[in-house]
């Protein structure tokens, strides 16, 4: 039998998914945007991931059904003629970040101290509770640095609740970090899962700029025990990523990504098996491939528009991602990892790379 693999989304996530359903044979189909990344790849229907009805028609054509993205309704997700991976319960998880901090404290997992907030009452016991520096997020539908402001005095944290629309938000203790690290598992419905060498990740204004996967990380260990935790915890299947800050040589938990993650990137060319590869295979119920890194390897991300091709393959061991994408300021719309056989070599590498696609902002 060849199982119709069906993706929520049509974002480059989708595209990148679809790509390698291709190369399994896998039938596969996208929900989503027609003119989305994705849909240049796979057959996509037209629907929002916030309309149960398109996402019920849309599980009737397929015989696994999995997500790009965690912004989905997940009550459709229920009740479906087709497996769902990851658990609907974990996508859940994920789209609240009190939820995820919950999470967190129940597995004993440390995170910035964090309190709710859903008025003006709530926030000035946050205020007391934190003192400053603190970010206040929405608890929903925030992503890449969207929807959060750092409060940093007393007279900030009203308009900045004002600010985000006096939504459900969380108050959480602005970490002063010494490095951001990602931490990527994939989970097979049978088997032993297999934790890819961890990123270590720099954004600029909350968005990942790039990030280096490097040999022998000092925190592999810790990271891969926080990941296989979180797995465990909701019965997992497909890949999980938790991104964490790294503090005085320790994890602190940051949030949860239930799917594969942009700090992934690097492993389509780095990493013996990709993390797109293995979420495939995984929640197709097949057993996923060794994540070792072949080499250094650094991703960057290219936004706003692409630089020229050439100049980004002319470095030695670069690979260049296009996404399909229209231009626009900030938007992600392909990226490019470089490969060294050494950490020096990668740095050199990375340092022409960053040239080419120049400053942010
Ligand atoms: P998030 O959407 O939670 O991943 O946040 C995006 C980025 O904002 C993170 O990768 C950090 O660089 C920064 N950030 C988020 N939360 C905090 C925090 N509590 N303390 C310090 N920096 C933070």
């Amino acid at each position: 039998m060849n199982p119709v693999l069906g993706i929520l989304g049509a974002g480059q996530l989708g595209r990148m998914l679809a790509l390698e359903a291709h190369a399994l044979g896998v039938p596969v189909r996208l929900l989503g945007e027609p003119d989305g990344s994705g849909a240049q790849v796979a057959a996509t229907a037209e629907g929002s991931l916030d309309d149960a009805d398109a996402i019920k028609r849309f599980a009737r054509g397929c015989d696994v059904l999995t997500v790009e993205t965690e912004n989905v309704r997940v009550d459709a997700l229920v009740d479906l003629p087709c497996p769902v991976w990851p658990p609907p319960a974990a996508i859940e998880a994920s789209q609240d970040r009190v939820n995820e901090k919950r999470l967190f404290d129940r597995l004993g997992i440390p995170t910035a101290p964090w309190v709710p907030v859903a008025s003006d009452e709530e926030l000035a016991g946050a205020v007391e509770a934190l003192g400053f520096p603190f970010v206040l997020k929405k608890r929903r539908s925030g992503f890449d640095g969207r929807g959060q402001v750092v409060v940093k005095a007393r007279n900030e944290a009203v308009p900045a609740f004002r600010l985000l629309g006096e939504v459900p938000c969380i108050a959480e203790g602005f970490v002063r970090f010494d490095a951001e690290l990602s931490v990527l598992v994939a989970c097979p419905v049978r088997g032993a899962r297999r934790v890819w060498p961890v990123a270590r990740n720099v954004h600029y204004v909350g968005q990942l700029d790039y990030c280096t996967v490097l040999p022998n990380d000092p925190l592999q260990a810790e990271a891969a025990a926080l990941g296989n935790r979180v797995a465990d915890a909701l019965g997992y299947v497909g890949v999980l990523t938790v991104e964490t800050f790294v503090r005085g040589g320790a994890l602190v938990a940051n949030e949860i990504a239930p799917r594969v993650h942009n700090s992934g990137h690097w492993s389509i060319e780095g990493a013996v098996t990709s993390q797109f590869a293995n979420h495939v295979r995984a929640v197709l119920g097949l057993p996923v491939g060794p994540t070792d890194a072949v080499a250094c390897a650094a991703t960057v991300n290219l936004l706003g528009s692409l630089p020229a091709r050439g100049d980004v393959l002319a470095i030695p061991g670069a690979f260049f991602h296009g996404y399909g994408k229209s231009d626009r300021p900030g938007r992600k719309v392909g990226h490019a990892t470089v490969l060294a056989p050494s950490v020096p070599r990668l740095h050199e590498r990375l340092d022409r790379l960053r040239q080419v696609v120049g400053p942010r902002g």
